[in-house]
Order: structure tokens, then C-alpha cells, then sequence
């Protein structure tokens, strides 16, 4: 890989279906797979309690961080396309259950708003469950347009969102 080309990508797991905790492992351990991608961040396991109008388990939640040489675009469909690889069915419902499912936070500086692909994704600023996992890991990583992770998370309600045990 060209040094000169990585960027720095983050990317947030969660699954909530078919023992949690060992798909985010894997779904981790796929992200250092990815073509022109290297993982370097890996945060703790958390838990925290299923959000949205479905009534369904509590999900398990990490996020990486990533050097990487692919485009967003790129790196969306690779996420997408691992997502199928570690077996994430159809949903049935919107917010629904879910055996993983991978979002990319931030990529570099990109800012984008298309409906295929947010950067940085919509969804930081008030999500414990991403804000949590992304502090223990680059807590004074700058969401490009957002605010700084640290100062963000001092803005969240982070009751619930508790680290499991290695
Ligand atoms: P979800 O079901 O929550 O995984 O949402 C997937 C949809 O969100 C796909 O159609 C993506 O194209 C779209 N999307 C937009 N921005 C992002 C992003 N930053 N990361 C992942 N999916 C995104």
C-alpha cells in the first residue's frame, strides 16, 4: 500500500441477532480483509439497549478505525458487500433486527449528502452507541462539519451503553 494515500475511515458495528458479541468479532476481523485496508483501531465490545419503535434484543456495538486507499464510494460498497459475506439477511422491517450491520462514519475530510452515501454519517451526534466506542478510541478525532468526539460525547446520554468484559 502507498502511505501517501491512506485516510483515515472509521466505521461503526452493530448486530443484535444470532450471538452478537462473536458477529461483531468477526465482522471486525473482516474489516482488516478489505482490499487496500488496514484496521489499526479496535475498540471494546459494548452493549446498549435497541433503539427505534421495534420491540427487539439489545445490541452489541464497536467501531474501528481504518487506513485506507478506497474512495467512499469504494469503501461503502465493500462495507455493503461484507455485510452479505457475514450473512445479514434482507431486513424484515426498517430498524429492525439485525445479524450486522456496518456504517461508515467518517472518511478523511469527504462531506457528502447523497441518498447512497452521508459523510460524515447523519447518525454521530446524538448516537451513544457510536459516540462511546469512537472516544475510546479517537476522542479527539474532529467530525469534519460535527465537532470534536470528546465534546460530543459530553453532549450524549450514554446511560446503557455498558463495555463487556474482554
Ligand atoms: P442501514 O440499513 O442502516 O445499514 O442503511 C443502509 C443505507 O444507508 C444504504 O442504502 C446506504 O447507501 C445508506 N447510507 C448513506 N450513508 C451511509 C453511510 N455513511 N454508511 C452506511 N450507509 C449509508
Amino acid at each position: 500500500m502507498d502511505a501517501a494515500r491512506l485516510v483515515p475511515a472509521y466505521v461503526a458495528l452493530g448486530s443484535n441477532l444470532d450471538n452478537p458479541r462473536i458477529q461483531v468479532g468477526r465482522a471486525i476481523g473482516a474489516l482488516g480483509t478489505l482490499p487496500a485496508t488496514r484496521c489499526v483501531l479496535r475498540s471494546s465490545l459494548y452493549r446498549s439497549p435497541p433503539f427505534g419503535p421495534v420491540d427487539q434484543p439489545e445490541f452489541v456495538n464497536a467501531v474501528a478505525g481504518l487506513l485506507t486507499e478506497l474512495e467512499p464510494a469504494s469503501m461503502l460498497a465493500a462495507l455493503q458487500d461484507l455485510e452479505v459475506r457475514l450473512g445479514r439477511a434482507k431486513p424484515v422491517v426498517r430498524w429492525g433486527p439485525r445479524r450486522i450491520d456496518l456504517d461508515l462514519l467518517v472518511h478523511g475530510a469527504t462531506r457528502i449528502d447523497t441518498d447512497r452515501l452521508r459523510l460524515p454519517h447523519p447518525g454521530i451526534a446524538e448516537r451513544a452507541f457510536v459516540l462511546v466506542p469512537l472516544a475510546e478510541i479517537a476522542p479527539d478525532l474532529e467530525v469534519p462539519g460535527v465537532g470534536r468526539v470528546r465534546a460530543l460525547l459530553a453532549r450524549v446520554n450514554t446511560a446503557g451503553v455498558e463495555r463487556l468484559a474482554a
